[in-house]
């Protein structure tokens, strides 16, 4: 037979595999809620950054206008009334343009829009009173504005950059925990293949051979099975399946052994039945005949049965031959084969025995069952249950099986006629003078 493949696995137990699948799972998910939410800011920040930058374009333009309107006609009433106008929209929008920028966090925006304000206030009073200093203000303030725009400009690409580069990192970190959660699912699969279906295709094929190689009648599968078990190298499941097969096993064996009984066994003596008996018969004269070696048999018949079982009735008959075929099984020796042959007659084969211990062997049991109590046998006519017996020997009285049975049968016949009570062996007929009155 041969062994199971050696296995270095140890058993993966599934929980810690399921705990770790569904931490995993829950920081996917709270990582993916968590990034949705952060990359919305970060992207919010990044639109508001460019809507500040364009309206600061628009701040720069009025600034111009103001500056255009100065330099060309800010005697003119209407003209004026306009510069009073765009300066003081200015003044609002710097005011709105400072929490947007505290709001957004540029605090050197912020600031500068704040001091701004103070400007444009000087500004309103100069042009008020007709002084040169507004247009000096806003040229300064176009110059300024210029350097804060440029800064806007590189806060607006950074809050961009930003946003690219949390998706990127975010979509490597997804892929880094699928790539763990694929290997580490991968792992658990080989190796629950390797400590489950493995070793179950073992088994089976244990099963199998062990099925082959062992005889029809002493099939000890269970323990062959248990023998080529390392309990260590599988899962607990496995092991429990290896033991309810064995369990299964061992219980088929337990009733095959009971069928096996009751196949060879007669029911009511417990004896050998006639087939078993056969069985035995032919193979030991073909073993004798090989080997030169003797066999013999003896037929056994209660006397005067009927009489006993019409005057006590069948029950009382019944354990009358159970308990002569008691007497048989106790005086046969172990390689003896006592059977009940039929009705109130016995059979018994002795293997590798010659006519002079037969004949003791029976003579014994005759006189054993004589002395033994019977319920009712007084009233018999002789008093008492016996039993008469015939021997034969082969190959001293017969050429085969059958022929051996018959001349022990002829043997019973003439002890019946001697008078019963006696075992007779074969040869004492011919030495008698032949088989007259047979
Ligand atoms: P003999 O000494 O010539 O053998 O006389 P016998 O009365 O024993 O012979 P016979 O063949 O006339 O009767 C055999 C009897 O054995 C008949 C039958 O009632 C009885 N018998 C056969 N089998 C059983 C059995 O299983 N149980 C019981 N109680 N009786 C049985
Ligand atoms: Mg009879
Ligand atoms: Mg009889």
């Amino acid at each position: 037979m041969t062994e199971p493949a050696k296995t270095s696995f140890q058993p993966i137990s599934l929980k810690p595999t399921i705990y770790a699948g569904v931490f995993f799972a829950l920081l996917l998910f709270g990582g993916t809620a968590g990034f949705i939410v952060y990359e919305g800011k970060l992207q919010k920040r990044a639109d508001e950054a460019q809507m500040i930058y364009k309206d600061l374009l628009d701040f720069r333009s009025t600034l111009t206008l103001i500056d255009q309107q100065l330099s060309l006609a800010p005697e003119r009433p209407e003209v004026l009334q306009e510069i009073i106008r765009n300066t003081k929209l200015l003044q609002f929008r710097s005011v709105n343009f400072q929490a947007r920028a505290e709001k957004n966090g540029m605090p050197e925006l912020a600031s500068w829009m704040e001091s701004r304000q103070l400007v444009l206030e000087k500004m309103l009073a100069d042009i008020d009173r007709k002084r040169a200093g507004a247009g000096n203000s806003i040229s300064l303030m176009i110059l300024e504005l210029d350097d804060v725009i440029l800064h806007t400009a590189v806060d607006v690409r950074l809050s961009s950059e930003k946003v690219y580069d949390a998706v990127q990192l975010f979509f490597f970190i997804v892929l880094a925990v699928l790539v763990v959660i694929i290997i580490s699912a991968g792992w658990v699969i080989v190796g629950n293949y390797r400590q489950t279906v493995m070793p179950l295709n073992q088994l089976a094929e244990k099963l199998r051979m062990v099925n082959e190689e062992l005889p029809e009648s002493f099939h000890d599968t269970a323990e062959e099975v248990k023998k080529n078990i390392r309990p260590k190298e599988f899962s607990s499941d496995v092991n429990e399946i290896t033991d309810s097969i064995v369990r299964f096993c061992q219980n088929i064996e337990l009733k095959n052994k009971k069928l096996d009984e009751l196949f060879i066994k007669d029911e009511k003596t417990d004896l050998y039945n006639y087939r078993h008996f056969k069985d035995h018969l032919i193979v030991d004269v073909a073993r004798a005949k090989r080997f030169e070696e003797k066999v013999s048999m003896a037929m056994i018949d209660i006397d005067r049965f009927k009489a006993y079982n019409d005057a006590n009735g069948h029950v009382a008959g019944d354990i009358v031959l159970e308990k002569m075929a008691g007497i048989i099984r106790e005086e046969c020796r172990e390689s003896d084969i006592p059977a009940r042959f039929g009705g109130e007659e016995f059979a018994i084969l002795f293997p590798r025995t010659d006519s002079t211990k037969a004949i003791e062997i029976v003579d014994r049991l005759r006189q054993i069952i004589a002395a033994e109590p019977f319920y009712h046998e007084k009233a018999l006519p002789g008093g008492q249950l016996t039993i008469s017996a015939g021997i034969a020997t082969y190959p001293d009285d017969a050429v085969d099986w059958y022929s051996l049975i018959n001349t022990a049968d002829k043997a019973l016949y003439r002890a019946k006629q001697t008078g019963r009570n006696r075992v007779v062996h074969f040869r004492e007929i011919e030495t008698d003078g032949g088989e007259e009155g047979a």
